[in-house]
């Protein structure tokens, strides 16, 4: 048995966090039920014995890791997450393994995902979309600052808080963008422009998904949709989207400058970078430093009566999901330093 040290260690804020030396150990953990899960992972709402606090472990399956070849997502996961520090995002507490499971334990962000709010509503309106899209745009520019590309901007993996405050979760896409590009390869000018725009992990994807988030809150549904993930990026190459009547023309102004193909001339990704989005007339009278000290005001506040509650969540099929076989001497040293 193993463990990594989460952020807190790191910080020197708090004592170390390792089995039997005063901090989190597996055994303490009382599982309470499953709040979500993956294709090979599963989310549970756990209370630490000692100080009662609750928290949301992840639980992975080293198998099925190894068996999706996820090593190198899970492995960049877990770095990037306790690399970052940032009020929109969820936190990683500590990080451990055992011969089946790799676990990661977070803050347990109670109010469910904004997905559910969305659904429940039809639409959002335009000051509702609005807040929302603030702390994304928030988080992003962090992120970028730390060279991180999300990857998966979605509703499903927006948690809110106690307060409504928003929290991103979920980074298994997310990806650490390597110095090297920029300062081994010599000057921009030579740059081919694959190695500028290295599909799929330019910070403009998250832009772009910004652009396709902000129409879904305001719409209800996605800018482009399709029975098939084919006709899906058919409709996303062919750059057409239909505008419903209603959707504030502000708002429609900051998404068509998102939903650009030529990631050069999409806002966010250009010179300026995140400050043009943060400029843009839909955020007109937006005090970011304000954003930052999440003093706005949130348009929704979850219902929630103690901490660990779990209504805001669905339910799901609680199976013997503990009892999986352990992973093999080969497998597990693929994680040696998990
Ligand atoms: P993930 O595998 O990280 O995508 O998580 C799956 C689902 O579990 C998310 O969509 C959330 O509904 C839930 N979840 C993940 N992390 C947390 C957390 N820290 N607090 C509460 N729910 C979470």
């Amino acid at each position: 048995m193993s463990e990594c040290e989460g952020r807190c260690e790191e910080e020197g804020g708090r004592p170390e966090k390792g089995d039997g030396e005063g901090g989190y150990r597996l055994d303490d953990l009382e599982i309470l039920q499953t709040i979500g899960t993956g294709s090979f992972s599963r989310v549970v709402l756990c209370r630490e014995g000692r100080s009662g606090a609750y928290g949301a472990l992840k639980v992975l399956s080293v198998r099925e890791v190894v068996r999706l070849k996820q090593v190198e997502h899970v492995k960049s996961e877990r770095d990037i997450l306790r690399q970052v520090n940032h009020p929109f995002i969820v936190q990683l507490r500590w990080c451990h393994k055992d011969s089946s499971f790799l676990y990661m334990l977070f803050e347990y962000v109670c109010g469910g995902e904004l997905f559910s709010y969305l659904r429940n509503a039809g639409r959002f309106s335009a000051s509702t979309g609005n807040f929302y899209a603030t702390e994304i745009v928030s988080a992003l520019e962090y992120l970028h600052s730390q060279s991180v590309v999300y990857r998966d901007l979605k509703p499903e993996n927006l948690l809110l808080d106690q307060d409504g405050h928003l929290k991103i979760t979920d980074f298994s896409f997310a990806k650490k963008l390597t110095d090297r590009t920029w300062t081994l390869c010599g000057t921009p000018e030579y740059l081919a422009p694959e190695i500028i725009q290295s599909k799929g992990h330019n910070k403009a994807v998250d832009w772009w998904a910004l652009g396709v988030l902000i129409y879904e809150m305001l719409s209800g549904y996605p800018p482009f949709f399709d029975d098939n993930p084919f006709g899906i990026y058919e409709k996303i190459l062919a750059a057409k989207v239909e505008w419903p009547r209603h959707l504030d023309p502000v708002a429609k102004d900051l998404v068509k400058k998102l939903l650009v193909q030529d990631r050069t001339k999409r806002l966010g990704n250009m010179k300026n970078g995140a400050e043009d989005v943060k400029r843009h007339r839909w955020f007109k009278g937006v005090d970011w430093h304000d954003v930052i000290l999440r003093r706005l005001k949130p348009p929704i506040v979850p219902r929630v009566t103690y901490a660990g509650d779990a209504t805001n969540f669905d339910e799901y099929e609680e199976s013997d999901w503990q009892s999986a076989p352990p992973a093999s001497e080969t497998e597990l040293q693929l994680f040696q330093d998990f």
